[in-house]
């Protein structure tokens, strides 16, 4: 029997609090107030950033933990790649100031191959090769540390600052970093080592920072850097990937979390996974990924908005609910992905459980209300794409009026092989309308966009934005 995501989260957390890490429970997808540098969180080390500036003590110097992260950025890699989610588990050891190098890298085998039992020779390591305008020579030390516990000189591979150096902004703590991967075979690819090509045959699956300098950036790009006062370790496990790697599943969506998912896809529409059809393949993997994003992110508080995050939050199910009408899923079904979510993540989670109907009301108000719009957007998009162009304007109004985020529209564009000019003029536009709203709320009139125009006026009559801020006043969360 192949281990379960639970079993794996529970081994990596035991195998570092066997050697002296503190546990510590997942932090919020909504960053604290201390961070307002990120919209939602996206590594294990953003909650004890405090603690690596300085600013605040931790708990122990060894921390472990397992966090819930999203990252906005890799959703357009969803269902395409075979190892990206928005919201994915990362698991973490974390030294402060407590060990370095070499017993970070000798934890890291070890678990990599005795608790998860990875072959050794099918396991590469990348290190930092050293970069120019940082004025840094190879991680000569990581190289030592790596061929210490027995990895040959042949599968320790060099990388530039772009893959091997981490840092959170142009000035603070940063450093080299160095990743393991694992090596699929000739099936995935013809690739021969991690970084030669963009295909999943070498999956990364750990990567590892080793934290020792504080940078400042000077204005014609060069680097400063000085040693920080104490060195840290910040690691960050992909615990889905892990999971695909070692139930030996193609990609993310056939292990044990997501395979539920994807039944009920083929359940609601009908249709089945992996026959063929790669459209098909890709809905069911966006539904999956984004339904559990949408449940994750209520649950932490996040409500459906025009902004930030609430606006990540709407475009992921809007998306999803494109998706899903494209595999021939009718009515409102969001909710029955909610139920499967709350399902296979509730005893690892247990905020999904008790907030499960605070989500369903969010979802069921969102999916009743683009359901309102999305037929007649969809019409309207179509003969835009029958003609051959969609303008920034065309967008504009889909947004407005029909509730369609631009970075959907842009996507069916694309998929039709319409390209996309329009987004000067939709910015533009956006801008014109923030605005109006401005004055006209100064002016205490509640008009809006566009007021007077046509658009405005089927906007008013078919969609109900104001209905949330009546939702966000009755929930509590
Ligand atoms: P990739 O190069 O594959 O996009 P990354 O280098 O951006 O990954 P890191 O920032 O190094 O990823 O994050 C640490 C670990 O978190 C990765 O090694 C991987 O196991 C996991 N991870 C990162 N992004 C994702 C994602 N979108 N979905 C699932 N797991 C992820
Ligand atoms: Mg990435
Ligand atoms: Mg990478
Ligand atoms: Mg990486």
């Amino acid at each position: 029997r192949p281990v379960t995501s639970d079993e794996i989260r529970e081994t990596f957390l035991a195998f570092f609090a066997a050697r002296g890490h503190r546990r510590l429970p997942s932090a919020s997808l909504v960053p604290a107030q201390h961070d307002p540098s990120v919209l939602l969180t996206t590594a294990g080390m953003h909650p004890l950033k405090p603690y690596f500036l300085g600013a605040e003590q931790p708990p122990a110097p060894r921390l472990t933990s397992c966090q819930k992260c999203f990252r906005t950025p890799d959703i357009d890699n969803v269902g395409v790649t075979a190892r990206h989610l928005t919201c994915f588990e990362m698991l973490g050891n974390f030294s402060i100031g407590d060990y370095f190098k070499r017993e970070a890298i000798a934890f890291a085998w070890e678990l990599t191959t005795e608790g998860f039992g990875f072959d050794p020779e099918k396991v590469f390591v990348t290190v930092f090769g050293g970069d120019e305008q940082l004025g840094l020579g190879p991680d000569t030390e990581s190289i030592e540390h790596w061929l210490e516990v027995g990895v040959p000189r042949e599968r320790i591979v060099e990388l530039g600052r772009e893959d091997n150096f981490w840092q959170a902004g142009p000035n603070g703590p940063c450093g080299p970093c160095t990743e393991l991967y694992l090596d699929r075979g000739p099936d995935y690819g013809p690739a021969t080592k991690p970084g030669e090509d963009e295909s999943d045959r070498f999956m990364e699956f750990w990567n590892l920072v080793l934290m020792q300098y504080d940078q400042t950036t000077h204005e014609d790009g060069s680097s400063t850097l000085v040693p920080l006062p104490t060195n840290n370790i910040d690691t960050g496990m992909g615990l889905n990937r892990m999971a695909m790697l070692l139930q030996g599943k193609e990609t993310i969506f056939e292990t044990d979390q997501f395979a539920p998912l994807i039944a009920l896809a083929e359940e609601l529409s009908g249709t089945r996974y992996e026959q063929g059809d790669e459209a098909v393949d890709r809905a069911m993997r966006i539904l999956a990924d984004h339904t559990r994003g949408m449940t994750f992110l209520i649950s932490d508080g996040v409500v459906p908005s025009n902004e930030d995050r609430g606006y990540v939050l709407r475009r992921l199910m809007r998306r999803a609910i494109v998706q899903g009408r494209r595999i021939g899923i009718e009515g409102p079904f969001l909710g029955r992905y909610l139920d499967v979510v709350v399902e296979t993540m509730g005893a690892a989670y247990p905020e999904l459980v008790e907030r499960r109907e605070e989500i369903r009301t969010w979802v069921t108000a969102e999916e009743e209300g683009f359901g309102r719009t999305l037929q007649a957007g969809t019409s309207l998009l179509g003969q835009l794409l029958d003609a051959g162009a969609v303008s920034g304007a065309d967008a504009f109004r889909l947004h407005d009026t029909f509730g369609f985020p631009v970075e959907m529209t842009i996507e069916l564009a694309e998929e039709r092989g319409v390209a996309w000019h329009g987004q000067e003029e939709f910015d533009r536009l956006m801008g014109e309308q923030r605005e109006r709203s401005k004055a006209g709320s100064r002016r205490g009139d509640h008009g809006g966009a566009a007021a007077g125009s046509i658009a405005a006026q089927v906007a008013e009559e078919t969609t109900d934005f104001t209905g949330y801020a009546a939702l966000e006043q009755r929930t509590t969360i």
